[in-house]
Formats: C-alpha cells, sequence, structure tokens
C-alpha cells in the first residue's frame, strides 16, 4: 500500500522517505547492537510531537508500533484524528505537570516522564479511579545541567521501593536524556553511568527497559545498552 512511486517532479513521495528514514534507524541500530555482541533487541518509539497525523499515519503504515508525544493537548487532537488500533502504544516522553495527570492516565499507555514521588503517587491515585496499571518509566537526570528534568540518580533505589507500594503503577523502567553534543561520541559516558544505574536495579525491581538514544546519539546509547530509543527527526525529516 505504501510503495508509491516517486511522483512526476521527480521527488520522491513522503512515505517513500519516513519509510527509507525507518530502515535506515533500524540498520543502524543493529550495527550498534552487533557491536555489544547482545542479542537483545531494542524498541523503536518514533516521536511524533510536531507532525501531522497523515504523517504518523504513514509511519504506522510502515510497521511502526509505538509512537511518543511530548505534549497532551496535541497529543490529544491528533489521537483523536488517527484513532490509533489498540495495538498501537502510545508514550507520553514529555515533563508532567500535575494538572494533566488525569488526562496522561487516560491517554498514554507508557508515562517516560515520572521524576518524582509525588508525581508518581498522583499518576497512582488517578489509575486507581480508573482500574488501570499505569505503566511508567522513571526519568532520571545523569548530567548536572540545571534545566533538565528528572530523578536524582541518587535517589533512585528509595524512588523504586515507594513506588512498589503504588498499586496502580508499575514502573517497567529508566528514561534518560544526555546533554547534546555536537560529536555523539561526547554522550558516551552519560549512557554509561545510566546503564550502570539501571544494571544495578534491573532484577530487583523487574525493570524491563532503558530508554535512552534520540537521532543525534542513538547508535552511541545502544551500544551502551539502551533497549529503547525515541527517534523523530531521523525518522519524520
Ligand atoms: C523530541 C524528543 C525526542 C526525539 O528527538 P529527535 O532528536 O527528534 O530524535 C526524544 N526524547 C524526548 C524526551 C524528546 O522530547
Amino acid at each position: 500500500m505504501w510503495l508509491l512511486n516517486p511522483d512526476k517532479s521527480g521527488q520522491q513521495p513522503l512515505i517513500t522517505v519516513i519509510k527509507n528514514n525507518i530502515k535506515k534507524v533500524l540498520k543502524n541500530i543493529n550495527r550498534a547492537l552487533e557491536k555489544t555482541g547482545n542479542t537483545s533487541s531494542v524498541k523503536l518509539v518514533a516521536v511524533t510531537k510536531t507532525v501531522p497525523a497523515d504523517r504518523i499515519k504513514e509511519a504506522l503504515d510502515c510497521g511502526i508500533t509505538d509512537i511518543g508525544e511530548n505534549r497532551i493537548q496535541e497529543a490529544e487532537r491528533k489521537f483523536e484524528e488517527l484513532s490509533l488500533a489498540q495495538s498501537i502504544k502510545k508514550h507520553l516522553i514529555g515533563h508532567l505537570q500535575t494538572n494533566k495527570v488525569k488526562k496522561a492516565v487516560e491517554m498514554f499507555d507508557v508515562i517516560q516522564s515520572v521524576d518524582s514521588i509525588y508525581l508518581a503517587e498522583e499518576i497512582n491515585k488517578r489509575a486507581g479511579q480508573i482500574n488501570k496499571i499505569q505503566e511508567c518509566l522513571v526519568e532520571i537526570k545523569v548530567s548536572e545541567e540545571e534545566t533538565k528534568y528528572g530523578l536524582h540518580p541518587d535517589k533512585l533505589p528509595d524512588f523504586l521501593e515507594k513506588a512498589k507500594e503504588l498499586e496502580n503503577i508499575k514502573i517497567i523502567g529508566l528514561m534518560v536524556m544526555a546533554p547534546f553534543f555536537e560529536d555523539p561520541e561526547q554522550t558516551r559516558p552519560y549512557f554509561r553511568r545510566a546503564y550502570g544505574y539501571y544494571s544495578s536495579l534491573v532484577t530487583r525491581h523487574s525493570l524491563s527497559y532503558l530508554s535512552m538514544g534520540m537521532t543525534n546519539d542513538y547508535e552511541v546509547a545502544v551500544e551502551e545498552g539502551s533497549n529503547m530509543v525515541r527517534i523523530g527527526t531521523g525518522i519524520f525529516k
């Protein structure tokens, strides 16, 4: 259905561009994975913020199963327009304000940006009200940048113990953003540190995902143990 021919102007239709971009990303992920000697797989979350619904649909036609949005209102509008299949997992990747938790819990399969026990408690309360077990990732901060959101890694063990007592939340992993560098190689120490935290907690807390890597740095992230990457520009540019 998406195997369209180039149009008369010689320009490739967008669907072909998206398809080729996805192919390239998957190939790069596999190459990075091979370097690690790791046999596990990496989940690709297509970040669809600022991308209109018709182009999201094209990505879904290419086999994308997980999409990430960072703003509730924009996501709400597009999800309505798309009437997504149940099998498509919707991830909230942007900062979540307390007053939007109710909406977020109604709309998203995974909330990746939980960075305080207070927010976790609020999510738990709202999820309880609709009899849902809300899957969440804890966003941790691995750089000293003042502006970045995220839980300080020192607080992570305590956070995870407390979150266990919240019946309507399931913490399934960690999410990390490295600072932006022109040269992605410079993100490596941040991702390595994040993997250190992840591996020290993975068994005790039954974690499944380490979400790290964006368009600029996902290959390094996968080499350092990421098993979930969030790619926007690299797919929709
Ligand atoms: C926008 C965004 C991404 C994707 O960024 P790209 O550079 O476009 O791949 C990933 N994660 C988060 C949290 C984002 O806000």
